[in-house]
């Protein structure tokens, strides 16, 4: 099974449009979303233009709020700062990387948790990790929507997380402890990448290494979820070899077309879950 994340995230997206348009007639109000964008990394301003298009699509409304690289920390804080007082915000997003001159951990703390669209404050990450209803990151949070698409009960499977960043690899072990899987997370210091790959039912890869997981790195029938995003040439690949690993595993996603969509799709709804106070 090829898990189309194009088409998942489409219902989800139709999805949150009826729920807004309800809204609209309901309340006569709507999310706002703002982006705050600094400098001009070419795949953060992609990733910032593809976020306003879709929010608008949906019918959240969206601001990008541009900076150039060498803008000041302070000048961010005040902005966040504004953002976190105006009642017609509802999210607040700032695209990472960051210039040097800004402390990402200062940007991170300053966002009212409630607005925090991305689920990046410790405040949410705290409440992830103590198992609360909370804001959960937008990409772990598509993998496992993905996941239940193939496999609904997941207790007592055993997932393997390539990857221990913020970002991608520990809100996703949590969100898999939470269903009850057996979690083991794996990084760049692991000893035997491929052992423990080969003991997983659920495969999530979100290492950056293009390639990295081979046909005989994966279990038999499992569930292999590609997060990574690579450029190989001209080419957009994941970190498995996708090719080899599809008629091996009971279902895989594709890159693009994968997990790729369903962070988008995901950030949309974390913002009309912060519209609606959770
Ligand atoms: P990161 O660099 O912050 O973390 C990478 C993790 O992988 C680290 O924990 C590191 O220890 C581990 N790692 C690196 N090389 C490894 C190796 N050879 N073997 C085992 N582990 C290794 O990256 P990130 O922000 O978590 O992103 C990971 C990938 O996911 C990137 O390709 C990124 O572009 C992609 N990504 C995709 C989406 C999406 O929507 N599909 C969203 C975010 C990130």
């Amino acid at each position: 099974m090829i898990i189309d994340g194009k088409k998942e995230s489409a219902i989800i997206k139709e999805e949150i449009k009826k729920e807004i348009s309800a809204l609209k007639k309901k309340i006569n109000k709507t999310p706002n979303l703002s982006v705050i964008l600094i400098g001009d990394f070419t795949p953060s301003q992609i990733y910032v233009k593809n976020k306003e298009k879709s929010a608008q699509e949906v019918g959240i409304g969206s601001e990008i709020i541009r900076y150039s690289k060498d803008v000041s920390e302070q000048e961010v804080l005040r902005k966040i700062k504004e953002l976190n007082q105006d009642e017609k915000i509802s999210g607040i997003l700032v695209q990472l990387p960051l210039p040097n001159q800004i402390d990402k951990e200062k940007i991170i703390n300053a966002i009212n948790p409630s607005k925090d669209v991305d689920g990046f404050n410790p405040v949410n990450v705290g409440n992830l990790a103590s198992g609360y209803k909370t804001v959960v990151p937008c990409t772990p949070l598509g993998c496992l929507i993905l996941i239940k698409k193939v496999e609904k009960n997941l207790a007592g499977k055993h997932a393997v997380i390539v990857g221990r960043s913020n970002l991608n690899g520990k809100p996703m072990a949590q969100l898999l402890l939470k269903e009850n899987c057996s979690v083991t997370i794996v990084h760049s210091k692991t000893k035997d990448l491929k052992a423990e790959c080969q003991r997983a039912d659920i495969l999530v890869v979100a290492a950056g290494v293009a390639n990295l997981i081979k046909e005989d790195w994966v279990k038999k029938d499992s569930i292999v979820i590609d997060v990574g995003i690579n450029k190989v040439g001209d080419k957009i690949v994941g970190d498995v070899c996708y090719e080899e690993v599809k008629n091996k595993v009971r279902a895989i996603t594709p890159v693009p077309g994968g997990v790729g969509p369903m962070t988008i799709a995901c950030l949309l709804q974390n913002t009309l879950k912060c519209f609606k106070g959770r």
